[in-house]
């Protein structure tokens, strides 16, 4: 063993971040260094966080988690997309869906000849051509196969579950695998005068924790990150402006959906996540535009199940640290930055925020080179999906509120501008490689809000030749096909992955 192999990880905070970054760590490189856990019972967790997207099952799967058993495990359900209700304008609902739109019959991607068909008023809805929605409108669930040549090929999906039991799920699991947890409130950290690397953190019973390595998963705060290392942070309220949420569960009513739902309402929106044994609703809002009372009522008359938790009142700002790695410590999860949920991404940041920390994980030397690459690469993680968050709200054609018309007539990042004015003028997706949101994602949010190009791609009027309209029919029946033999998602997860308080 070298000399400058890290032999003590230190990670503060015991939220879905934490867990889930023991976890990983634990699987990775438990068997070469000690990991402890420290978080704090009396400061708590966020408690949110219960929608997620395809990815994440990569992140199982790396951990070998068996899905049914996970899913039993945290109250979960499956989730085909979002929809998305009264974000174009009142009364216009839209779905963004996990996977592609009709299926490939050309060297031209299908959305292109949509996109001609449409505009030519020969096809209506985009929503009719996705696997993913023609099942969840009809709450119909099942694996996708695997099969290419099979339409059933053609969806992805993700899960909803309970951010407790989550939480509580990945620590039985890390462990398992040797971490060992501390209760207590970290009250300061000493700092090494030469290096200004961290040393240890100091407990408020006055107990000492040293280590080489540390991660911040201590929420908004950022105790290490930034109270202790104060790398700053870049706030981006003037693009995304909602600073508050509340949250409360109610008691689920009827089917099961499987899918979030994301309603605007006067300034901000409101989700609604399906677990087996209740819905997890929220009201993300900006508090420039409206006071938390209203906000509570306009929550609480929103839900369609008697409420089972008082409501629980979160602020946030939204943005990112200037460094997510500084020194000897990185920063996970909520202390490394914020945006808000639309879009389900803050798991999923963790989780690669995780996979780039373990392929680049250093030595004691902490190399600058390694931490600037990190820094890089997260940065434009964030940014590339601020960018499509911003896409929903400036693409509104809401003004019926003094929030809507702000959002309406935002400058946005030169960026973003750049990918509309392409799909404005014929149709093209502009998008970076290791883009998270990449073709099919952006097209639903453009369509959906209305973005609707000046003309189709050229490619498409060069292809006449081609009988786009008996393939697109041939999808589209071969889509409600497909759905009506699907098992209902009840059935599904009833068959599946049940949890034993429901059974
Ligand atoms: P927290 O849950 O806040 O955990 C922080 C931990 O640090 C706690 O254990 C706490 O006790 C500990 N701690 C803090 N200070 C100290 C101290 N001094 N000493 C000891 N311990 C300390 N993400 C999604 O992917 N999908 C969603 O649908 C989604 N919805 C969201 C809705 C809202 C309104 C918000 C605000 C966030 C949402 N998120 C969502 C984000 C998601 O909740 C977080 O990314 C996730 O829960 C991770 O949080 P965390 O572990 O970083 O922080």
């Amino acid at each position: 063993m070298s000399d400058r192999q890290i032999k003590k990880i230190v990670i503060v905070g015991g939220g879905s971040a934490g867990w889930m970054t023991a976890a990983a760590l634990a699987n990775a490189v438990g068997q070469s260094c000690s990991i402890t856990l420290v978080e704090s019972e009396s400061i708590g967790t966020v408690g949110v966080g219960e929608a997620t997207i395809p990815p994440i099952k990569y992140f199982n799967q790396t951990l070998g988690i068996d899905e049914a058993t996970f899913v039993k495990e945290t109250q979960g359900s499956f989730k085909l997309g979002i929809e998305f209700i009264d974000w174009a304008e009142k009364g216009k609902a839209y779905f963004h869906p996990f996977g592609r739109y009709g299926a490939e019959f050309d060297s031209v991607p299908f959305y292109h000849y949509w996109m001609r068909e449409h505009l030519a008023g020969n096809v209506d809805s985009l929503d009719d051509y996705s696997m993913a929605w023609v099942a969840a409108k009809n709450h119909r669930f099942d694996h996708p196969m695997r099969d290419k040549r099979q339409i059933q090929s053609t969806y992805d999906y993700a899960y909803h579950f309970d951010a407790t039991l989550y939480a509580q799920y990945l620590r039985e699991y890390a462990e398992a695998r040797g971490v060992t947890r501390f209760e207590g409130k970290v009250v300061a950290a000493n700092l090494c005068a030469e290096d200004g690397f961290i040393e240890a953190i100091k407990l408020e019973n006055g107990d000492v924790i040293d280590a080489d390595f540390f991660i911040d998963c201590s929420g908004f705060g950022g105790l290490l990150i930034e109270k202790t290392l104060k790398t700053g942070y870049i706030d981006w309220s003037h693009w995304l402006p909602c600073d508050r949420a509340v949250a409360a569960t109610c008691e689920r009513v009827g089917d099961t959906l499987p899918y979030t739902k994301s309603t605007a309402k006067d300034a901000g929106w409101q989700w609604r996540i399906p677990l087996q044994h209740r819905t997890g609703n929220g009201y993300v809002y900006c508090s420039q535009y409206k006071d938390q009372d209203t906000a509570t009522e306009t929550l609480l008359n929103g839900l369609d199940g008697a409420p089972t938790s008082e409501p629980k009142h979160l602020r946030f700002t939204t943005g990112m640290r200037k460094e997510f790695w500084h020194k000897n410590c990185v920063a996970i999860g909520l202390s490394a930055g914020f945006m808000e949920p639309l879009e389900s991404t803050s798991l999923h940041m963790i989780q690669y925020a995780i996979m780039r920390l373990i392929a680049m994980f250093p030595d004691k030397d902490m190399s600058p080179l390694l931490q600037e690459e990190y820094n890089k690469l997260t940065r434009e993680e964030y940014e590339r999906i601020r960018d499509f968050l911003i896409l929903h709200y400036t693409a509104t054609q809401r003004d019926d509120t003094e929030f809507w018309r702000y959002c309406k007539n935002m400058s946005i990042p030169d960026t973003l501008q750049y990918k509309i004015d392409h799909f404005q003028n014929g149709g093209r997706i502009v998008s970076h490689a290791g883009e998270l949101f990449t073709n099919p994602s952006w097209i639903a949010v453009y369509i959906g809000q209305n973005i609707i190009p000046s003309r189709a791609p050229a490619i498409t009027q060069m292809r006449s030749h081609v009988p786009v309209s008996d393939r697109l029919k041939n999808i589209h029946d071969a889509m409600a096909d497909a759905a009506a033999h699907m098992p209902n998602h009840d059935d599904f997860i009833a068959n599946y992955c049940q949890s034993a308080a429901l059974q």
